[in-house]
């Protein structure tokens, strides 16, 4: 028998036992994956909407005036940019990513977030990524942190190989907001949750900060507060996606 046939039988034989599906939506998919042609298209044109380069909200056209930060930002960033917004399929790919121990997503998004030229413009002039850390217990439980892995991946796909530092530790865990309803105890729940542990790692550096969602922006802010007392050069964040303005009100766990 011509090895050509065998192998292509015992592949046939493996996709009947173990059918490629969909990490979207869970239709059965021919091909390498993870997505079906369906979400691959609707993740394109997520990727694709209209974004303020400054802050990364939506914007309804493409060079319209940003309603939300006029142009200036968020406070203490330079730059805040983003895959898209927090909605199907990105919605469910992150959450499979965090809760379902699919972390190859998070190289997924990485090798997508790489494709766009906003992205790859802000990582030209970066020296140092630094994935938002877990809290210590929420690491042992999920077994990676899906920031760095998406931190480790960008840099080692730029070429440019900016370091991935850890100049951090979440001394609080306060990952569990989506209880912590109203805006004020939120950030209230932030305050220093984060802690400078090697200022020297960022001190005169262009930072960026990499982060799964950014929904009220609470935990980039904090974190943007703590890695200030290092004296950055510059810092702008690399996110998945950020949540819908008009459906802010929780905070993701
Ligand atoms: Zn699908
Ligand atoms: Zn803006």
């Amino acid at each position: 028998m011509p090895l050509g046939f065998v192998k292509s039988l015992f592949r046939d034989v493996v996709d009947l036992l173990y059918p490629t599906t969909c990490a979207a939506c869970d239709v059965f998919v021919d091909g390498a994956g993870p997505l079906c042609p369906k979400c691959a298209d609707d993740l394109y044109k997520q990727e694709n909407e209209p974004a303020c380069p400054a802050c990364a909200m939506p914007l309804g056209q493409h060079g319209d005036p940003c309603p939300y930060c006029e142009g200036k930002g968020e406070p203490n960033f330079e730059r805040i940019v983003r895959l898209g917004v927090y909605s199907d399929p990105i919605r469910h790919l992150v959450y499979r990513m965090k809760y379902h121990g699919r972390w190859s997503l998070a190289e997924f998004f990485a090798d997508r977030l790489i494709e766009q030229e906003r992205v790859k413009a802000l990582l030209t002039e970066t020296d140092c990524l630094i994935p938002v850390p877990l809290h210590r217990w929420r690491q042992i439980g999920r077994g990676y942190n899906q920031a760095d892995v998406l931190a480790r991946r960008l840099s080692k796909q730029t070429g440019k190989d900016p370091c991935v530092a850890y100049p951090l530790v979440r001394v609080r865990n306060t990952e569990a907001q989506i209880r912590v309803r109203a805006r004020s105890k939120r950030e209230e729940n932030l305050k220093q949750a984060f802690g400078l542990t090697d200022a020297a790692a960022i001190e005169g550096k262009h930072v960026v900060i990499v982060d799964d969602v950014m929904t009220t922006g609470a935990t980039l802010q904090s974190v943007a507060r703590t890695l200030k007392q290092g004296k950055p050069a510059s810092l702008s964040a690399i996110v998945i996606a950020i949540a819908d303005p008009k459906r802010r009100d929780f905070e993701l766990m």
